[in-house]
Formats: structure tokens, sequence, C-alpha cells
């Protein structure tokens, strides 16, 4: 299983401005120690896509997650939706992130996972002009209005990566086709609303199709108390609040359930398994 974790906090969505951000208390720092120390346990490793503004406020934190061993990858600076920036600001805001990653890390930066999984077909182009490996930000969801943005390419709900430009992998999230709906079975929100039997029986059905599984989690889905911001609509809220209290639980399951790995070493793995086999 690839075990991946978009590190943000509680307040760093598009529904809030990054001036009043400031303005929040931090909560990421002991969820995060959480999964770190969850994932030491079983020496397992896993991909953090950072948020550049957090790489800012809280570096000694993302030092420390490189320094035990994950590989650091990009959630781009803002978190703003890359449908809604220009192509000047998009290049911008990978830059910038990518550069304070590399300074702050020492290692090179190659992977990128859009906010929200709002990633367009320039937005590709461009990850691959600024030197990115891979993209992890494609998920085919019915619930979420499949948007056109999807639709030129089928080989996602092959659910496996696939060279999707000349010098850029992606790396899709999983979704069980049921009934004609794709329905994200990835993690994140969708991860606290299924039992964790349901979870991983879908896993299962997976691994038979699929070379591997990929898993994203953010650090506020462990964190119970963390103040309400989404009172915008009832299934908005339901689907970040929902389940919060057993989300440890069901990452300790998996965690001893499948082996975990990063990107970076899922990739080291296959291409050993090419070289060898
Ligand atoms: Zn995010």
């Amino acid at each position: 299983m690839i075990f991946t974790v978009d590190l943000e906090d509680w307040f760093c969505s598009p529904e809030l401005s990054l001036a009043d951000w400031k303005r929040y208390p931090f909560r990421l720092e002991k969820p995060t120690h959480l999964l770190l120390d969850m994932l030491d346990e079983k020496n397992a490793k896993g991909t953090f896509f950072v948020l550049g503004w957090i790489a800012e406020h809280k570096p000694e934190l993302v030092k420390e997650i490189h320094r035990r061993g994950h590989e650091i990858a990009s959630h781009g600076y803002a978190h703003r939706l890359v449908y809604e920036q220009s192509r000047l600001e998009f290049k911008e805001d990978i830059r910038h992130s990518k550069l304070l990653l590399e300074q702050l890390t020492g290692s090179e930066v190659r992977g990128y996972r859009a906010p929200c999984f709002s990633m367009t077909e320039w937005g590709l182009e461009l990850l691959e002009e600024e030197g990115f490996n891979y993209d992890s930000s494609l998920m085919p969801n019915s619930f979420a209005g499949e948007s056109e943005r999807l639709r030129g390419y089928p080989n996602l709900n092959a659910g496996s990566s696939f060279r999707i430009r000349r010098r850029l992998i992606e790396y899709p999230l999983p979704a069980q086709r049921i009934g004609g709906l794709h329905i994200p079975w990835g993690g994140g929100g969708y991860y606290r609303l299924y039992p964790y039997e349901v979870f991983r029986y879908g896993v299962q059905s997976w691994l038979k199709r699929h070379d591997y599984f990929l898993f994203y989690i953010h650090p506020y889905d462990l964190d119970k108390e963390q103040p309400r911001i989404f009172q915008s609509t009832w299934s908005n809220s339901f689907r970040r609040y929902y389940g919060l209290g057993g989300t440890h639980r069901k990452i300790e399951r998996m965690l001893n359930d499948y082996d975990c790995m990063s990107i970076e070493h899922y990739e080291h793995q296959a291409l050993g398994m090419v070289r060898h086999g």
C-alpha cells in the first residue's frame, strides 16, 4: 500500500482567505506526530505532500518528517484550486513551494498533489515544465460532479500509475466502480465514512486487479477537537467531521494489515522488479 499525507492545517481551506490564516491556532503538530509514531512503529514510510505555507511557518516539523525517512513532496503554496488560478499564478505557486521545500530538506521534490484534486490539463503541462516527475491529483468521483477535466483520461479508471505526459507519471486516487458510479476509496473524509471492514474489503478487491492501493489522509482527520469551520452545507460538514474519533484506530489496523510505503519507495521497488525480472 502507498501511504500519503496532505500536510496542511484545519484552516488551510480555499473557503478561508490566506491573509487570515495566521489568526488561527495551529493544530497539526499533535496529529502529525501521532501519524509519524504509528508509521515508525511498523517501520512504514509515507509521502507527505506539504503545503508551502506550512513549511514556511512550521519548518522544524517538515525537517523532522524528512529526517524520519519520509518523502517530502509538494501540495503547492497557498492551497488555491488549480482551475481557479491563471497559468502564471499556478506556475509561481508550484515553483515557489518546490524551492522552499528543497531548501528546507536539501532533497529534490519530485511529486505534486493539487489542493482538493483540482488538477487541469495545463496544470500537468506546467508541472512537467517545472521539473516534477509525478503528479497524484486525479480522482474519479461521481459525487463531486465529475468534471470535464477528467474526461480526457480514460486510463484513470484503471487506477494504476501511468505516463500522463512524456516526462510525468500520474498516480491517480482509487475509486470503486459500483453501479456505474465512481466512489472515492482512497482515504480522507471518505475513509472516515466507512467502517474499517468495509474499507478493507474494498482494498482487497482492488488489490486483486491492481499492483498497489494508494491511501491519503490529513492530520486534521485525526483531530476530534478541531474548530468547526465548514458550516456552509450539511454534506460538507458531514464529510469533514464525521468519524474523526475512529481514524486513529483505523489507521493502526491498516498499518497492521498492509506494508505501507512512500511513492518514492514504491518506484524503487517497481524499478528493482523490472531490473531483476
Ligand atoms: Zn489539501
